[in-house]
């Protein structure tokens, strides 16, 4: 059967006026009536626990009395809630979720299965495993040598990263101290393709190995004495047992070389919770080092390279590099091709090594767009047929296909994969790198000759290599059932995000175009996915300042922020500021006029820019109703001119 993905499109959500309400009902009540006769039939002869008679009690009716009216009002403050599901919001990375994971979650949210182990859940633990894998193929990584699971959300996901990556950058060290102690002879290979024992190596080439010989080391290490022995001289070398302030007293000791801090390179668009991390971490905020950004927004390699050769001159090592494929802000996708090239320039010239991570939290799904339905890559020329623009560009389609180079990749369901929270996911290259993390527990460690079959049961005890402990198996069916019904590829989630795209362009096109009475409109160059940024403008607030001041009243006048106010549409903004930003913001300023460049380099509150997601896939083509792109312009000119006139009369 051909694949009609134009006509599937209105079966994937409820839709802005809960058109497939008929749908949603039909389906809620089969999960709902298929878990009671599950629980009718479970150990029927149990009998009843609540009569009929209990039903009958004052203080039965009472709570159920409490229960409903409370659900009343609880319904009605609900209302106040944001509307995701409408062709007027255009603020943050949400829209609606799939049918398909609403219902996935629901009917497993009626069992409540905990994912933290399979003991708690049989089924759902294997559905995370699944996803996991589909999605670890949708980034190119080998589904059999990598490995990931769902987090709560972005944020945790990145977390994981770097804690492996940081365990991941020190594990020569603790390996040469391990194997010191038991008196082990091991090789190792370093960044010029030779090996050398790796007692022998002095400290700056042991921060520089690689993920993959570094966890053959990891290897050879356990397979060269007894485990326990291992466990226990690792336990003494390693830094996650021992602590920074020990660690970093030990390495001086042992080998006379204080090299300065490692640092964590970022790009300067990297989300915030790179900041939360590394703090947590122990690494340290003034280690996080920020790379800078081109004129579209992307990590600029030629800076990385540079900022590689400074932490090589000054002997600094590099736990890791954090690129991004979607940023929060603009969702502009780094040339990750270009990065990986200027690591193999690093280990080659430099002696560096270190681990490339790809946050593609918000971008991750775009992926999909790079598949063909039976599982080879398409070209940028076909998937730019399908969506009948000039995107994809080839060299979009090389900068995602080179995710399957990344070390790690963290990828948010509930963001493009339209899934309810908390979805997010953590995906590593090589599975070998998670035992870096690894905790045992006594009591939930599975006995070895459980119920599941041998070999899968550690495999199925999620909780023992992840940061989180409980986590609901309902996130797992829910982004199970929706990749069911849209594949990761061109047929689903690929198409889906293409329609995002074609919208979001829709709405860049007539921005640009747009003259609301007095104002002019400043847009950012067209995205890399589907946020749409711009800058409004009035010739009496030229200045920095009085720009800020008019976006920023716009962007109040366009959101929830003001009480009792229901804006006609929802945006959201951002502010862009210096250094991060410098490499991008030149053509804007110009595009803004004069004076603005000086102001901006010297005002810490950067620049406003007003920002738009566009993943309503609606909005490409709209069949009936009103037009989103044609509303937003007009709203738009309202909300600038009541902005202008609350400015004015301010004065
Ligand atoms: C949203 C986002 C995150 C954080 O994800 P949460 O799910 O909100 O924790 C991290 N990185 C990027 C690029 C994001 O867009």
């Amino acid at each position: 059967m051909p694949h009609r993905s134009d006509e599937a499109l209105p079966a994937w959500f409820l839709g802005p006026r809960a058109e497939n309400a008929d749908l949603v009902e039909r389906l809620v009540t089969e999960a709902l009536r298929d878990h009671v006769f599950w629980r009718r039939n479970y150990h029927p002869e149990d009998g009843v626990g609540i009569r009929e008679l209990d039903k009958r009690r004052e203080g039965y009716e009472a709570a159920v009395a409490t229960l409903t009216q409370e659900l009343m009002g609880l319904l009605a403050q609900l209302k106040r809630d944001v509307p995701f599901f409408s062709g007027r919001y255009k603020g943050h990375m949400i829209f609606e979720q799939t049918i398909a994971s609403q219902i996935g979650y629901f009917a497993a949210m009626l069992y409540n299965p905990n994912n933290v182990s399979a003991e708690a859940s049989p089924v759902t633990t294997r559905l995370e495993i699944d996803v996991a894998r589909q999605l670890a193929r949708m980034v190119g990584y080998h589904p059999d040598h990598a490995w990931g699971h769902l987090t709560s959300g972005g944020t945790v996901a990145n977390f994981e990263a770097l804690w492996i990556a940081r365990n991941l950058h020190y594990l020569p060290v603790a390996a040469a101290g391990a194997a010191a102690e038991l008196g082990l002879r091991l090789d190792v290979r370093t960044p010029d393709g030779t090996s050398a024992p790796v007692r022998e190596l002095p400290l700056w080439a042991l921060l520089n190995i690689d993920a993959e010989p570094a966890l053959d080391l990891w290897q050879s290490l356990w397979s060269a004495a007894p485990a326990e022995d291992v466990r226990r001289a690792v336990e003494r070398h390693s830094l996650s047992a021992v602590g920074y302030q020990d660690y970093s007293l030990r390495l001086a000791a042992t080998y006379g070389d204080a090299l300065p801090a490692a640092v964590v390179l970022v790009a300067a668009t990297a989300h915030y919770s790179w900041e939360k991390i590394v703090r947590a971490l122990g690494i340290g905020a003034s280690q996080l080092r920020f790379v800078p950004v081109d004129a579209a927004c992307r990590t600029d390699p030629d800076a990385l390279w540079e900022r590689l050769r400074e932490f090589a001159a000054r002997r600094t090592p590099v736990i890791g590099c954090v690129s991004v494929c979607g940023t929060t802000e603009e969702s502009a996708v780094d040339r990750l091709d270009q990065l990986l090239e200027v690591r193999d320039r690093a280990r080659a010239e430099l002696g560096m090594a270190f681990h490339l991570h790809s946050d593609a939290c918000y971008g991750g799904y775009a992926a999909a767009v790079t598949w063909r339905a039976d599982g080879t890559r398409r070209t940028a020329a076909e998937a730019r047929l399908a969506t009948g623009t000039t995107w994809p560009t080839d060299d979009w389609m090389r900068a995602m296909t080179a995710l399957a180079g990344a070390d790690s990749v963290t990828i948010d369901p509930h963001k493009l994969g339209y899934v309810p929270y908390p979805a997010g996911a953590f995906l590593l290259r090589d599975r070998r790198a998670r035992d870096l993390v690894a905790i045992d527990p006594p009591y939930l460690t599975p006995p070895s000759q459980s119920t599941i079959d041998a070999g899968a049961g550690q495999e199925l005890f999620l909780g023992r290599f992840i940061f989180e402990g409980s986590k609901p198996g309902a996130a797992a069916a829910a982004v199970w059932l929706s990749h069911k019904v849209l594949p990761l590829d061109e047929r689903g989630y690929g198409y889906l995000v293409e329609r995002t795209v074609v919208g979001a362009r829709r709405l860049h096109a007539a921005l640009r175009a747009a003259t609301p009475d007095g104002f002019d409109v400043v847009v950012l160059p067209e995205p890399d996915i589907n946020i749409v940024c711009f800058i409004v403008r009035h010739p009496q607030l030229s200045t920095l300042t009085g720009l800020n001041a008019l976006n920023e009243a716009i962007y109040a006048r366009m959101s929830h922020t003001r009480d009792g106010q229901a804006p006609e549409y929802i945006i959201t903004r951002t502010r862009l500021r210096t250094p991060m930003y410098d490499g991008a913001i030149a053509p804007i300023l110009e595009s803004l006029g004069s004076g603005t460049v000086e102001e901006w380099a010297s005002d810490s509150d950067g620049l406003v820019v007003l920002r738009s997601t566009v993943m309503d896939p609606f909005l490409a083509s709209p069949t009936g109703g009103v037009d989103h792109v044609a509303g937003f312009v007009e709203a738009l000119g309202r909300a600038a001119a009541g902005a202008f006139a609350e400015l004015r009369d301010g004065d």
